[in-house]
């Protein structure tokens, strides 16, 4: 299955071919057309499964094809550390090359609080956060809100709860608007996996990769 039958336009067939992608993966066949549909999504898939562009592809392809004229932040991606963080930004930044759409990495570590301040106020299109650090964030400014979330990913949600931010996810995940679209991505499913779950899908499509 080549990757034009997935659905997605020019800009980002452009982008997948730059980057030597061929054939998607498994996870990126099940997931994408339910993602692209506007389904929420809970999927199991492992690091190396090439789950962040099973993400990353549909909602790229959401805000090139629905742009809004005003500046407003419309994806918040969750993930548990900063190394992620940092992968997925680079992934989404390579993805987004021949678009204008704009990616902020929001996790802890030495940046400048302030700085990360002025970058969320700017509304980027997508903010890619650890969740410690977004919610210092939406605490402490009165001016970082994510009232226009379109699309809320949680992605290596097992892990976000092993590393203990399961409050915290829980206040991001109240920060958007109930009417969202929501994936999340877990390589292993438990109890407390099909918790947050239930918090935060609503009637997903279950994909296994
Ligand atoms: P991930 O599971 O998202 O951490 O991705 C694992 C690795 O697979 C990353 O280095 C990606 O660049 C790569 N990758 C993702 N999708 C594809 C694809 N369709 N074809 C080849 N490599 C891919």
């Amino acid at each position: 299955v080549p990757f034009q039958q997935l659905n997605i336009s020019r800009p980002l067939l452009r982008a997948v071919e730059a980057m030597g992608y061929v054939t998607p993966t498994s996870v990126q066949q099940r997931a994408v057309p339910f993602a692209l549909a506007g389904r929420d999504v809970c999927a199991s898939a492992t690091t190396g499964s090439g789950k962040t562009a099973a993400f990353l592809l549909p909602i790229l392809e959401r805000l090139l094809y629905r742009p809004k004229k005003v500046a407003v932040t419309r994806v918040m991606i969750i993930t548990p550390t900063r190394e992620l963080g940092v992968q997925i930004h680079s992934m989404c930044r390579s993805l987004s090359q021949f678009t204008d759409i704009a990616c902020a990495l929001v996790v802890g570590g030495n940046k400048n609080l302030k700085a990360q301040e002025a970058e969320l106020r700017a509304r980027p299109d997508i903010v890619i956060c650890t969740p410690g650090r977004m919610v210092d964030h939406l605490t402490n400014s009165a001016s970082v809100h994510m009232d226009d979330v379109e699309i809320l990913v949680l992605d290596e949600a097992d892990r976000l709860l092993e590393l203990g931010f399961q409050e915290e996810v829980a206040e991001l995940v109240k920060s958007c608007p109930i009417g969202r679209q929501t994936l999340l991505f877990s390589a292993t499913m438990n109890t407390k996996v099909d918790d947050l779950a239930s918090l935060a899908l609503n009637k997903p499509v279950r994909v296994k990769a």
